[in-house]
């Protein structure tokens, strides 16, 4: 079913009841009527339109890139962009920046123009939260669901695990971080992890300089930063010059929940497209 369509369904349905209850409560005029039979006539058409009928909209090539708001967004699956990924860190050189993004961070990407610059040096930009779907769908340029930042996460552990690559995580609340890593290495027990720190610091600051000189001697494989949009994101940019071979992704608060520290929406929710 083309999404766009149900959800203008779902509206008429809704204006309709809110119609009817304007009737129990509130004498209504002629012309009352007339705009209820008005709507009721489009709900129906609107049902046969989205329950009848097929989709006639191409979905975009798998590997392509889709445009939200000006900001490119990569057509994608879990799987691919794992793979895609397997293949940037094969390659002998070249700084990689991932952006897991949702609707907000698009927003903000559209209004300012330096966090925009950012994002469109990305390599790849995915669609990590459900409002992206849904605004790909109404663009008709649907793509085929979230690529979550916190399975990423797991599912690149997982492979650095088997193939020995190295991984710098930084981020997340003093021991947060700690934690998280321990439950990793717990389900993953050879995996190499190159560095941790929390990311509770000042741009400029001393810390940050001494986590920027550790992140350049250790030149891991994959650097999970996780401080949350934009400050991750300005992170990596001030990272691209001084390490010339690591992919490195901001995941926001996936660590608060890797930890246990935080609870994932319902699996139901997430099914659902409800998880934000
Ligand atoms: N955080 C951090 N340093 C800061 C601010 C935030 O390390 O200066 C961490 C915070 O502890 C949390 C994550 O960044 O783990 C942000 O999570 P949130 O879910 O708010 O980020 P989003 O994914 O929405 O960008």
């Amino acid at each position: 079913l083309s999404r766009s369509r149900l959800v203008f369904f779902s509206a008429l349905i809704f204006f309709c009841m809110n119609f009817l209850e304007l009737f129990i409560f509130v004498k209504v005029p002629w012309y009352g009527y007339l705009a209820l039979a008005v709507l009721f006539a489009a709900s129906v058409f609107s049902f046969v339109r989205t329950f009848a009928s097929r989709s006639s909209v191409q979905p975009p090539e798998m590997g392509s890139r889709i445009q939200i708001l000006g900001i490119p967004i990569d057509v994608c699956t879990p799987a691919t962009v794992l793979e895609k990924i397997s293949g940037f860190i094969r390659e002998p050189d070249g700084f990689f920046h991932i952006v897991t993004a949702d609707s907000l961070a698009i927003f903000r990407a559209n209004r300012d123009k330096g966090f925009g610059r950012i994002l469109h040096r990305a390599s790849m930009i995915l669609p990590d939260g459900a409002g992206l779907v849904w605004a790909a769908d109404f663009l008709g340029t649907p793509i085929p669901g979230r690529t979550p930042g916190i399975a990423l996460v797991s599912d690149l552990c997982e492979r650095a695990a088997k193939e020995g690559w190295s991984v710098y995580f930084l981020g997340s609340k003093p021991g947060v971080m700690q934690e998280a890593v321990d439950m990793l290495l717990r389900r993953f027990p050879t995996l190499n992890v190159a560095g941790i720190h929390h990311g509770y610091f000042h741009e400029g600051s001393e810390i940050e300089e001494q986590v920027l000189e550790d992140l350049r001697q250790k030149k891991p494989d994959i650097a999970f930063i996780a401080l949350g949009v934009p400050k991750q994101e300005l992170f990596i940019q001030r990272l691209r010059p001084i390490i010339s071979k690591t992919v490195a992704i901001g995941v926001g608060g996936s660590f608060d929940v890797i930890s246990g520290n935080l609870p994932r929406a319902p699996v139901l929710m997430q099914k659902f497209a409800l998880e934000w």
